[in-house]
């Protein structure tokens, strides 16, 4: 866990002799869209809710600055915490015409991804689960208050940041978002650099939520998987596959399938060899899906893969007969689209 006292904490320390329903009222009530402070919690005592309104912020950040893109389909925060720390988190509209929200697991990142701006950052510290949730609950009240079409109906863990380096304080809000919003856990998904061990753990874990995951492979082929993303060591892949087709087994159903995304990068990964490769990696494991996802550009010096080549990656794919699909990239004119996240406001 972080080292920053959650909400839930701080109300037990100040609160020690209220009975426990008064602590699952207060986790519940920051939920409550209706609600923009401590004071209107109306079903807690005065004096409860005038020492919580002194002493507990209601929510993480103290100043916000949105942009919008130009198709209104995407939008983008930065959120400024308590200790000057900036964060982004994204808002974005599904082809179901609801609504997406893209939430930061950290400040910056320590896992330097040679393609992602936010991996330039650096890691500057964890967040904890209350600047998590908020990001999601920034976005429900601003809908709220602008009276805003559809509703959120997903959340995925793909901003700044790697969520399983961050893996309690994840966890947390997780739980949270469970049992304080009617999103399931099938409409969650964490998307991770692929951390052997965490990932291990997570399947031991039963508090870990079964939400659905996704791993950035971005490569099936070892050299090309090392130059793109410094956490691939020498027998990743091969720990990647076993650990896929355990968590493949444990959560045999219908509507569990495990996601790859595969970044299209002209020249990188993008020819029928590598095509091979990821057949080859993705084809045995079963029940997985290839997220294929446009290259967005940053100050990296790469190119993305021209759509007549994402078509026939995809083709090829499709005919080995593996499940693919192709991600809609929005927010590009305001740099919120995944890997454009680097606090530049
Ligand atoms: N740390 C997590 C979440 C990162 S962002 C992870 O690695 O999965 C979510 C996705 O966006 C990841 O698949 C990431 O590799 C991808 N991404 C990063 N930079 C990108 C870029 N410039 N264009 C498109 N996708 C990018």
């Amino acid at each position: 866990m972080s080292d920053l006292e959650t909400r839930q904490q701080a109300f037990a320390r100040l609160f020690p002799d209220l009975p426990a329903y008064r602590q699952r009222q207060a986790a519940a009530a920051v939920f409550n869209v209706e609600w923009g402070s401590w004071t209107d919690v109306s079903p807690l005592p005065e004096a409860v809710r005038a020492t919580a309104a002194s002493e507990i912020p209601w929510i993480t950040h103290n100043d916000h600055l949105i942009q919008e893109s130009a198709d209104k389909e995407a939008y983008k925060a930065a959120l400024k915490l308590a200790d000057g720390s900036g964060i982004e988190t994204v808002l974005m509209r599904n082809r179901r015409g609801h609504w997406t929200v893209c939430v930061s697991s950290q400040v910056g990142c320590a896992m330097k991804c040679t393609f992602c701006a936010t991996g330039t950052l650096g890691l500057k510290r964890n967040l904890n689960a209350d600047e998590i949730v908020d990001q999601y609950r920034f976005w429900r009240r601003l809908m709220h208050q602008e009276n805003m079409a559809g509703q959120i109906t997903n959340i995925v863990f793909m901003g700044m940041g790697e969520p399983l380096a961050n893996y309690e304080a994840v966890r947390e809000a997780l739980q949270q978002l469970l049992e304080h919003t009617d999103i399931g856990p099938t409409r969650i998904t964490v998307s991770t650099v692929g951390l052997i061990p965490v990932l291990n753990q997570l399947l031991d874990d039963p508090e870990w939520p079964p939400v659905r995951l996704a791993v950035s492979l971005h490569s099936a082929d070892q050299r090309t998987r090392e130059r793109l993303m410094p956490t691939t060591y020498d027998v990743f892949l091969t720990d990647l596959a076993a650990w896929a087709e355990r968590y493949l087994k444990q959560f045999k159903s219908r509507r569990r399938h495990l996601t790859f995304e595969y970044l299209m990068l002209a020249g990188v990964n993008d020819d029928a060899d590598h095509a091979e490769r990821l057949i080859e990696f993705a084809k045995p494991l079963g029940k997985v899906k290839i997220n294929l996802i446009p290259y967005n550009a940053t100050d990296a010096a790469y190119a993305g893969s021209p759509p007549d080549q994402v078509k026939r990656f995809a083709g090829w794919l499709t005919k080995a007969g593996l499940d693919v699909t192709r991600r809609r990239s929005l927010g590009q004119d305001i740099d919120a689209a995944c890997g454009q996240l680097a606090n530049k406001q």
